[in-house]
């Protein structure tokens, strides 16, 4: 079954896009937890860091990159901002389908409070 951020890729459910590539989304959390929380989604379906295969190398770079690029275009690239991505249920993931939240525009709390 398709995931709900595959569902946005294919414009199947809106969302408010802020960065599309060839094999990369980046849109707003429908829930944010600052000011900025941009989720940046590989068009890939990879459940799972767990998943990541040696294939994917480049594909995960692309995304690190994306993020420069997003956080510079948003301008919080100098004040700084957090990049998380959740894993199975210790980690809280709710969609399986790798995503790479970007946390910024405000000062981010402790990572344990
Ligand atoms: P996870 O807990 O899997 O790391 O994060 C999933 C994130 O996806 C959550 O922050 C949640 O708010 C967001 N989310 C879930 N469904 C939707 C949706 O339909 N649209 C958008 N824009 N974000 C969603």
């Amino acid at each position: 079954m398709a995931s709900i951020f595959t569902k946005i890729i294919n414009r199947e459910i809106p969302a408010d896009i802020v960065y599309e590539t060839e094999d990369i989304i980046a849109f707003n959390d429908i829930n944010p937890q600052a000011k900025y929380h941009i989720l940046v989604v590989p068009k890939k379906e990879i459940s799972t860091i767990n998943d990541i295969q040696k294939e994917d190398t480049d594909l995960i770079g692309k995304i690190y990159l994306a993020i420069k690029e997003i956080t510079k275009e948003l301008g919080i690239d100098k004040t700084g901002y957090r990049v998380i991505t959740n894993c199975n249920e210790d980690g809280g993931q709710e969609v399986f389908h790798i995503h790479f939240h970007i946390l910024g525009g405000e000062k981010i709390g402790p990572m344990r409070s």
